[in-house]
């Protein structure tokens, strides 16, 4: 009998530029007692007006997080002790940011009330007891983050997410300002995380019509914002940020492919960035996503994005191991690439070949 994937989407969604003043309002009813929510913060936005917008009650606190790596299961753990330490109970975690920080607020939230380390929950459905309420505030769009199931930490010997149900945002705040300084080229790669997440779904073995429609309309206000707009405006912002929800809603009942399993071994070794890492690995799959990887060329030269080249020379066998490893432990998304058979197809000779062309 088939079984199909039974889901937890996330909770409240408001959609609209300026939403994010109705934080006060949207936080009031979930505020228990005197325990304080906690904002976690972008480091981008230190010294930003947008910081004198947040709505502080009683004991509420800031806390700008730097996400110059993406966040590690270490920095979690430090996070949730202290904030146990210092307040024993919150209110609610509120991330504010681009992918790294929504992850960061995810994990935060569910440490909060599960014992142990982040590292014991990354896989799936390990995580026992619902974390406290968490509200995603995305500022750069295309990872979907703000939709998944999902919150990927590097830990001590992977980088995997906590995939459960308790990780889905109790609300999401969709404010298209939010993103409007986002500089091009971190645009672009966080863009682009969008863009090959639809090509991965609508080309996996997965897709079934709730992915594809959703990946779809995703792949087309990609489309609209990269290749047919002339120059980058408030609606192109408006477009990404539907596009990202979209696009991550499609990945819910399908998978991502190789560029991220790919991806995520050069993370794990190299600490690529997960944007620039899935730019820098798609410009190698014409054989698996030929009519997406030249798309994806056209519009790197019309952005006139920098896309690192010969990021893996001077590697030792050791670390392409530690590399492919990563990679091939990630089973589903190959499964979605490339069928059933896809040992059979990604052999370790061809995918050490690929890592050496990166
Ligand atoms: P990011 O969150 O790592 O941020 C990249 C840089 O942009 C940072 O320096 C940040 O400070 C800055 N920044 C954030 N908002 C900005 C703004 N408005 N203007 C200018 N700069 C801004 O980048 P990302 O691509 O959004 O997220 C990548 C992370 O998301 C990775 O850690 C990846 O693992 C994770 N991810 C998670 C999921 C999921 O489903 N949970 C999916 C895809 C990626
Ligand atoms: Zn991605």
């Amino acid at each position: 009998m088939a079984q199909f994937r039974n889901f937890r989407m996330v909770g409240y969604v408001v959609y609209g530029r300026g939403s994010f003043n109705q934080l006060d309002e949207i936080l009031a009813p979930r505020r228990n007692g005197d325990a304080p929510m906690i904002f976690l913060v972008d480091h981008f936005f230190e010294n930003n007006a947008l910081l004198n917008r947040i709505p502080l009650r009683g004991k509420d606190k800031i806390i700008m997080a730097d996400v110059t790596y993406e966040p590690k299961t270490t920095q979690v753990d430090k996070l949730a002790r202290e904030l146990k330490a210092e307040f024993g109970n919150v209110s609610g975690i509120i991330g504010i940011g681009g992918g790294s920080v929504m992850d960061l607020a995810k994990a935060v939230a569910l440490m909060m009330t599960n014992p142990g380390s982040s590292a014991d929950y990354q896989g799936w459905d390990l995580v026992k007891q619902a974390g406290v309420y968490h509200v995603g505030i995305p500022t750069l769009s295309g990872t979907g983050a703000e939709v998944s199931r999902t919150t990927v930490l590097t830990g001590p010997t992977r980088k995997l997410g906590m995939n459960s149900d308790f990780t889905p945002f109790d609300q999401i705040v969709l404010d298209p300002e939010l993103t409007a300084n986002a500089p091009a080229n971190q645009r672009f790669y966080t863009g682009m995380d969008c863009y090959i997440h639809c090509i991965e779904s609508l080309e996996g073995t997965y897709l079934n019509e709730f992915s594809k429609s959703y990946g779809e309309k995703a792949l087309q206000l990609c489309r609209e914002v990269f290749v047919e707009k002339e120059t980058w405006d408030a609606e192109c912002d408006d477009k990404l940020m539907m596009a990202s929800y979209a696009g991550g809603m499609s990945i819910a009942y399908s998978q991502v492919g190789v560029a991220h399993a790919v991806s995520y071994g050069l993370a794990y070794l190299l600490g690529t960035k997960h944007g620039i890492g899935n730019c820098i690995v798609m410009n190698h799959l014409e054989e698996y996503y030929p009519a997406g990887v030249a798309e994806f060329k056209g519009m790197v030269e019309r952005h006139n994005i920098h896309i690192p080249q010969g990021i893996c020379q001077g590697l030792t066998e050791n670390q392409f191991d530690i590399m492919m490893n990563v990679a091939l432990s990630l089973k589903p998304l190959w499964e979605n690439a490339l069928g059933t058979d896809w040992e059979k197809i990604m052999t370790r000779e061809k995918l050490r070949a690929l890592y050496g062309r990166l």
